[in-house]
């Protein structure tokens, strides 16, 4: 007789943008029975103290473009392969959604080619978080019937036929990973002529005790604000709809400036980091 040995399974979940409510009955159900958890920085550090079970091993293998400290993608797939091979079972916690600006390619590609079991779990993707939490619909009868996820993270890839296209289109435009380039997006969409009647909100680690919305005109916003520095994550939110935030806003400002995720430059040397106190 000969032993097969046991091979895990690995399971991609979204975590939802913030507030840990947001996560799925799913994705909790999982986590309470991982062997090992390999989380993203965004990923709320009430998730990881209330829902995983006590046992298990939680590795940070976070990510934040532009500050020059993350993960390797290479180091996130070996860690999924290698305890899955170990007969694990390994939850890949993500921020939001797992397959909005996310790498799940590059990690389904690895299970894929290594013959590893997997789930996806959808989460909450910071759009519709931030939507709901700011009181905006992103689609309303009379303002947009629909919606565009987008970033300008890699700037250079944007032809100007692409922004005359989305400075008049009636869809409502959200911008990922695009707090840091918001001035350029501005200034391309206004120098395409965008109605006055869009307008801009920005917001600020949305879902948390720490959110911040700030709504204005793009034009206001050229005039004004000159260096514009926002707390991560942000998320940008452009067109008519926007406008209803005034009506339908449930949630006070914060104005708080405190970090509900910790940034990457705050976490000590090594990476990934394993997390033995989440506290
Ligand atoms: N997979 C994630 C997105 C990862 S890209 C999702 O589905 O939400 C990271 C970007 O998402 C950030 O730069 C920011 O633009 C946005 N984001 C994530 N969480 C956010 C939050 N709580 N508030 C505002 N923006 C957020």
């Amino acid at each position: 007789m000969t032993l097969t040995p046991k091979t895990g399974k690995v399971i991609l979940a979204g975590a939802g943008p913030g507030d840990p409510e947001l996560l799925t009955m799913k994705a909790a159900r999982f986590l309470q029975n991982a062997d090992v958890v390999l989380v993203d920085r965004l990923v709320s550090k009430e998730i990881l103290t209330n829902y995983i079970s006590p046992k298990a091993e939680i590795i940070y293998v976070g990510k934040q473009c532009r500050r020059g400290v993350s993960t390797p993608q290479k180091t996130i797939n070996e860690l999924m392969i290698e305890n899955a091979l170990l007969g694990k079972l390994v939850v890949r916690l993500k921020g939001g959604d797992v397959s909005i600006f996310s790498n799940i390619l590059d990690e389904l590609e690895s299970l894929v080619a290594n013959n590893i079991e997997y789930e996806i779990i959808p989460g909450v993707t910071a759009a519709l978080g931030a939507a709901a939490f700011a009181g905006i619909p992103l689609t309303a009868r009379g303002y947009a019937t629909s919606v565009r996820f987008l970033t300008y993270y890699k700037s250079d890839v944007v032809t100007d036929e692409y922004w005359k296209e989305l400075a008049n289109t009636e869809d409502t435009l959200v911008f990922y990973m695009s707090s840091e380039t918001l001035s350029n997006v501005v200034e391309k969409l206004t120098a395409h002529h965008i109605h006055e009647d869009k307008l801009l909100a920005i917001i600020e680690q949305a879902t948390t005790p720490f959110q911040n919305v700030q709504v204005m005109n793009l034009y206001d916003f050229k005039r004004k604000i000159s260096t514009p520095n926002f707390i991560s994550p942000t998320l940008i939110i452009i067109g008519r709809v926007v406008s209803l935030h005034e009506n339908f806003k449930w949630l006070a400002n914060s104005s708080s400036k405190e970090f509900y995720f910790k940034p990457m430059s705050l976490i000590p040397n090594l990476q990934p980091e394993k997390i033995t106190n989440v506290s």
